[in-house]
């Protein structure tokens, strides 16, 4: 459902640690949230077992990343765990001119980057699991990266939590249940915030019908 004075889209940020659960989340609450566009990333980090290129990411080498780079073609990029990650611009100015509400799974500083320039029509969540133990068990259970690779997403995490102030909402990822239901409501705000362009035009037909 879109709000009836909004004809952009709207974005709604995703940030937490890696192993918070924002796949999880995003999946478990995806039939109740609507029609959604979700930015698939691009990134220089080996695809993980399962993931498939194109759905999870795009996976490209270091040098195609860095053309994209000069060529303009990021809304935002960032160096994360060593590798880059990046949201493309045209995919996401699409999906915003069609009113979806995008939503993005990008890093802190993704996230400032994206306030930044869209800052009028974004809103943001921070998803952590409960405790920094939980997160540790969370991402050795998933058995998808090695011993040094856990050992960088917790150091990551200790940096990123501290950067959970400047973010909309935070979702406490404790079960997967209460959380999705946390990010349905998130995701319902995200789609009702009114941009200033908005703004305007609802003052103007406000007061245009007033004085008919
Ligand atoms: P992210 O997308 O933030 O990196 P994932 O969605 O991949 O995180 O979740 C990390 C791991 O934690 C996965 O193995 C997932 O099944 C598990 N997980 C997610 N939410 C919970 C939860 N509430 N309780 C227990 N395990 C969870
Ligand atoms: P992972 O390797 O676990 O998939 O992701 C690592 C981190 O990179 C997560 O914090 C995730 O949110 C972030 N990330 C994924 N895609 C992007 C992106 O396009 N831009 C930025 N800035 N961060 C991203």
């Amino acid at each position: 459902m879109q709000n009836e004075v909004t004809h952009e889209g709207a974005i709604l940020v995703l940030s937490g640690p890696s192993g918070a659960g924002k796949s999880t989340i995003i999946n478990a609450a995806s039939e109740e949230i609507g029609e959604y566009y979700f930015s698939i990333s691009t990134t220089t980090r080996a695809p993980r077992v399962g993931e498939e290129n194109g759905v999870d990411y795009f996976f490209v080498a270091k040098e195609s990343f860095e053309e994209d780079i000069k060529a303009g073609n990021f809304l935002e990029y960032a160096q994360v765990h060593g590798n880059y990650y990046g949201t493309s611009l045209k995919p996401v100015r699409e999906a915003l001119s069609t009113g979806k509400l995008v939503i993005f799974d990008i890093d802190v500083q993704g996230h400032r980057l994206v306030r930044a320039k869209m800052n009028d029509i974004t809103t943001s969540a921070f998803i952590t699991p409960p405790t920094l133990k939980a997160l540790d068990e969370r991402l050795r259970a998933r058995c998808t990266d090695n011993n040094d690779v856990i050992t960088q997403r917790i150091l990551n995490a200790k940096e990123e939590i501290k950067a959970v102030g400047e973010y909309d909402f935070t979702i406490i990822n404790d079960t997967v249940e209460k959380a999705a239901k946390a990010f349905v409501i998130v995701a319902k705000a995200a789609r009702l915030k009114q941009s200033k362009e908005d703004e305007v035009k609802f003052i103007d037909k406000w007061l245009g019908e007033k004085s008919d």
